[in-house]
């Protein structure tokens, strides 16, 4: 065994502790070479979903959104996100300078709206609009902000699986996330929406419907043009990327590119090659989905807190933790949050108390020596440090496929630096002017896990540098997209607009 796999300072650890932790370590740590079969792996699922019709793992929806935006589309447009518990209705004004300005509001969709009929909810859906749009400060901006055609027209960013037919068309394949409601599987739900609207007399078209990574990458690309991938790391994950319209015989597109969504949160859905430990079996076993999502499962925010608390459990039993005591709340299924891995973490005094305050407060957990402190935030460091590396080597496969592909401008790898670029970085350090952006592989990213959890990124950087080369850290840039569902949506309705009325010339 490598006692280097334990952290360097611990306090008076006993030998059981240290055999048992060295294992646990063991089942936890990605090595480059594991990342590096699962990267060849997910390329290969890639394309497999791109062109034949036997399924993939790797779903890898068309989404017939063909174009990105350039920063210089101007108008005002109205995005709706639903998604989980709150409806989100925003008015999205493109300034045309890579700025815009967004007004919104959330109405809570309630448990019954959940289960509702399908009519209920987009009557409610409609009839939200109307409240947002007839307010007077909204008004008054929509005035002042016309849109190029008479009624408003709307992007709908709906975060559930959906077979998408056009831009603005796609069937609801199932509900998730708790909702229920009968009259819409195989039903499209652009036209749900609308019939909604019409019979509500509600004067919105609805232009496009969007996934959420489709939603963060259009609205990334309008700040930061050229970006390469939209990419969630929230309570789910997921990613979409710009794809050759050559490489997707699935499909005809008369484009060059066309925006992919992997759905990769089910890549590699039979375990093969993800590191996968008891701990993940129990958890997907005891999930509502069984056998669905698993490497989801290793990296989201729905789902890190309940890999911890299965590890913990574990030692408990072992009695190397908290003297061989549970407690009730750490007992009950899910009640170990990831932000409270984020908060653990986040722990960098020797004496860890804001640590011990967690364990007391959120999961009363009161006998807790310095040992079973240090034991915690390492089991959160191997659970933390798994999931930034298995979402860097997504990240990592979809840009080797651009670059083996041809969509972006470097090629091959490990990453080379231009002369020009090199020279750049030298003397400046980062991105420094238009030109040399050019030169980046940007990803637009969303979600709370990104955002929040202590040294992600860093982690996941780390990964990419693994995979793609020592100059990965200079050319990759992630980049947080805020609320890259609601400005993407506006884009959508923007891009499908133009290409309506483009095509009917
Ligand atoms: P969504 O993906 O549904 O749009 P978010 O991006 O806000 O939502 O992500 C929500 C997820 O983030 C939840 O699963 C929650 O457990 C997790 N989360 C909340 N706070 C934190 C935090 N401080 N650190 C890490 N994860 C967090
Ligand atoms: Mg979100």
């Amino acid at each position: 065994m490598h006692s280097s796999l334990l952290p360097k300072n611990q306090s008076k650890w006993s030998k059981r502790q240290i055999q048992i932790l060295e294992s646990i370590a063991e089942d936890f740590t990605v090595s480059t070479v594991q990342l590096e079969s699962m990267a060849t792996q997910f390329v290969h699922q890639m394309r497999v979903g791109l062109t034949e019709q036997k399924p993939s793992d790797l779903a890898m929806v068309p989404t017939f959104v063909t174009g990105r935006p350039n920063g210089y589309e101007r108008g005002s447009y109205l995005a709706l996100d639903l998604g989980g518990t709150n409806l989100r209705v925003c008015l999205i004004n493109l300034k045309g300078n890579h700025e815009l300005e967004s007004h919104q509001k959330a109405f809570k969709v309630s448990e019954h709206l959940q289960e509702a009929n399908v009519s209920e909810l987009m009557d409610f859906i409609a009839n939200s609009i109307k409240e947002f749009i007839t307010s007077e400060h909204i008004n008054a901006q929509i005035v002042a902000h016309p849109t190029d055609s008479e009624s408003l027209e709307l992007g709908f960013t709906f975060s559930f699986p959906v077979a998408q037919t056009a831009i603005d068309g796609g069937l609801l394949l199932r509900w998730t996330k708790g909702f229920n409601c009968p009259g819409a599987v195989d039903n499209d739900i652009v036209k749900l929406l609308q019939q909604a609207l019409d019979r509500n007399k509600v004067n919105v078209h609805v232009a496009a419907l969007v996934n959420d990574t489709v939603g963060t990458l259009l609205a990334h690309s309008y700040t930061h043009p050229g970006t390469y991938i939209g990419a969630i790391f929230g309570t789910g994950t997921n990613g979409a990327y710009v794809e050759n319209t050559h490489n997707i015989k699935t499909m005809h597109a008369d484009s060059d590119e066309m925006i992919i969504n992997t759905e990769w949160g089910n890549f590699d859905k039979d375990k093969n090659y993800l590191p996968v430990t008891i701990f993940d079996n129990k958890l997907d076993r005891e999930s509502i989905n069984p056998g669905v999502h698993v490497f989801e499962k290793m990296i989201s925010g729905m789902y890190l807190g309940e890999i911890t608390r299965n590890v913990l459990l574990h030692l408990i039993d072992q009695r190397v933790l908290f003297e061989g005591t549970s407690s009730p709340k750490l007992n009950k299924h899910w009640s170990f949050e990831t932000k409270f891995m984020s908060a653990i973490e986040d722990d960098t005094t020797g004496s860890l108390i804001p640590i011990a305050q967690v364990l007391e407060q959120e999961l009363d957990l009161y006998i807790n020596t310095q040992a079973d402190r240090e034991i915690v935030k390492f089991v959160c460091q191997l659970v933390g440090t798994r999931a930034a590396r298995l979402s860097a080597m997504a990240t990592a496969a979809v840009i080797r496929q651009g670059l083996d592909k041809g969509m972006l401008r470097n090629h091959g790898y490990p990453l080379k630096l231009s002369i020009h670029e090199e020279e750049r970085v030298d003397q400046n350090g980062a991105s420094k002017g238009a030109d040399a952006n050019r030169e980046l592989i940007q990803v637009g990213i969303d979600g709370t896990v990104f955002e929040h959890y202590p040294r992600f990124e860093e982690r996941m950087k780390q990964g990419l540098v693994e995979l793609l080369g020592p100059h990965a850290r200079d050319i990759i840039k992630l980049d947080i997209a805020k609320d890259g569902s609601g400005v993407g949506a506006a884009l959508a309705a923007l891009i499908a607009t133009k290409t309506a009325s483009a095509s009917s010339r």
